[in-house]
């Protein structure tokens, strides 16, 4: 049978168009939210992205405030950009497009970013709180991963949720997330023996590899909700995740398609953190 499909489009659309009312309303009250965008250099896949993200931040009525910098910026250069963008009141959120260039300390630009702008929630602030389950801001692409499933009300709760991939900003923070809605959760990694075994076991399978299509269709459990985020080019240039979508889509109950489903979600999300830190700005109380 075939799997129902988890449209991330029509989700984020949703999520879009109430961020839309929300943020008509605080700008009747005077508050503008605005994001600030970091691109440095020539990236083809970066410069795509932050263009999407500019697009949908006029679509929704979100001030973006474009920097693009080129690739000889010196680390003391965007420090201080950080810095002046951390005390400028009209940012309410800061997005410094990953990766950067070689020369640059990732890691010291990212820390630099005030909590109360992380918008990507990739900072310890925001990492923090979401290991102790305090209200912080909870990083975009997981975050759209847990809203889709939402969608479809698929509960993690009393389940067994595999996610594969264990990286900061994707599959550290969506373990922890399915583990808040009580899911029982196993992470695996490229150390992880029996890989296949492990994901038999999955009635909820995430995927955040990066390997075009090496989640098989013999790797799905019958009737498993699968979340596919990777993003691949193959050769003849088509987007695919790092499930072998066809294959799956015979045996999982749901599945979210690549493209049109982790990739949308994402810039949805950041632009409800966004909304989210405007909110705090001036003290509205904010469920996170
Ligand atoms: P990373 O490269 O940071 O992490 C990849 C993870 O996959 C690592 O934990 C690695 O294990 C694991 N891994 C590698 N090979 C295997 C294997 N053979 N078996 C099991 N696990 C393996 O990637 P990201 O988390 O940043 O991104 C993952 C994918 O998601 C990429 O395709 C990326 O483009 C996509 N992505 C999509 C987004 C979206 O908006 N849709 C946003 C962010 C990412 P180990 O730790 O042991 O090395």
């Amino acid at each position: 049978m075939a799997a129902q499909l988890i449209d991330g489009k029509k989700v984020a659309a949703d999520i879009r168009e109430g961020l839309k009312k929300e943020i008509a309303e605080l700008k009747s009250k005077g508050i503008n939210p605005g994001l600030a965008v970091v691109l440095i250099g020539e990236n083809p896949a970066s410069k795509k992205y932050v263009s999407s993200k500019e697009k949908i931040c006029e679509e929704i009525g979100i001030k973006s405030f474009g920097h693009k910098l080129p690739e000889s910026i010196t680390q003391e250069e965007l420090i201080k950009l950080i810095d002046n963008l951390n005390s400028d009141k009209n940012v309410h959120g800061i997005l410094v497009q990953l990766p950067l260039p070689k020369h640059l300390n990732e890691k010291e630009v990212m820390n630099r970013i005030s909590p109360a702008k992380d918008v990507d929630g990739f900072g310890p602030d925001a990492l923090g709180k979401l290991l102790l389950d305090e209200p912080g801001f909870v990083a975009c692409t997981p975050h759209g991963a847990m809203k889709m499933l939402e969608a479809y009300n698929i509960d993690p709760k009393g389940k067994h949720a595999v996610v594969v991939g264990r990286s900061v900003i994707v599959g550290k923070p969506l373990a922890l997330l399915l583990l808040r809605k009580h899911a029982t959760v196993t992470m695996a990694h490229s150390r992880t023996p029996d890989l296949k075994d492990v994901c038999l076991k999955a009635d909820i399978l995430c995927v955040a590899v990066g390997k075009a299509k090496m989640i098989t269709g013999d790797m799905i459990k019958e009737g498993a909700a699968v979340v596919d985020i990777g993003i691949n080019v193959t050769p003849e240039g088509k987007i695919v995740g790092d499930v072998d979508f066809d294959a799956a889509k015979e045996r999982a109950a749901y599945i979210t398609p690549v493209p049109g489903g982790a990739g949308p979600m994402t810039i949805a999300m950041l632009m409800y953190n966004t909304v989210l830190a405007a909110k705090m700005t001036v003290g509205i109380k904010v469920e996170m």
